[in-house]
């Protein structure tokens, strides 16, 4: 087998470890001297790297390997307002792609209809609850997803995933299982790696 195929891999400035460059967070230097976070890898430019982890990020900065890597050894980063910008992100493609799951037909939402769901022949990929969820609603929803084996993971206010969904308030939604629903676990998992949930 050629190396041809394979991802191109690009070390954490953090842990100095490879890894896959699709899975790492890219930063750049703006033209106006800013240091971005090149989400989407598209910006020109030096990019320096690190894993999607807050361990890693805070160890980058701490140590100026950030810095150092883009050529701003003088730079002064306040390692919060990264993290803060970073989980910002996350949030952002998160609810971007459930809005496309909406679009899609993906979706489902309402307490009822997401246990009916799971009861029936639904496949879920996984449920969200809201952060401001009543525990009554929660715990139950939680019991039948877990019967199912199916994710359960808290984000967002029930106004904005209604929002997302283009509903009214929403504390609960589920996904059907699918690509686009993959891709929001991911970025879920990141997410989780970031805030040092779990
Ligand atoms: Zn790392």
């Amino acid at each position: 087998m050629s190396g041809r195929h394979r991802e191109p891999e690009r070390t954490c400035v953090g842990c100095r470890t490879s890894q896959p460059r699709a899975e790492l967070l890219r930063y750049v230097l703006s033209p106006q001297q800013q240091i971005l976070v090149d989400y989407r890898q598209r910006l020109p430019g030096r990019g320096v790297y690190t894993c999607c982890d807050l361990d890693c990020v805070v160890k980058a900065v701490e140590r100026k390997q950030l810095q150092r890597g883009l050529k701003a050894d003088s730079f002064q980063i306040d390692k919060d307002q990264l993290v803060a910008t970073i989980m910002e992100t996350l949030i952002q493609r998160i609810e971007n792609l459930l809005g496309m799951a909406r679009k899609s037909g993906q979706a489902v939402s309402g307490g009822q209809a997401v246990i009916g769901g799971l009861k029936g022949t639904e496949s879920f990929a996984f449920v969200l609850l809201s952060v401001d969820i009543s525990t009554g609603i929660a715990d139950k929803v939680k019991g039948a997803a877990k019967k199912q084996q199916v994710a359960v993971f808290q984000m967002l206010s029930k106004s904005r995933i209604g929002e997302i969904l283009g509903k009214g308030e929403r504390s609960v939604a589920a996904l059907q299982s699918g690509q686009l629903a993959d891709a929001i676990l991911l970025e879920v998992q990141r997410y989780k790696r970031m805030s040092r949930e779990n």
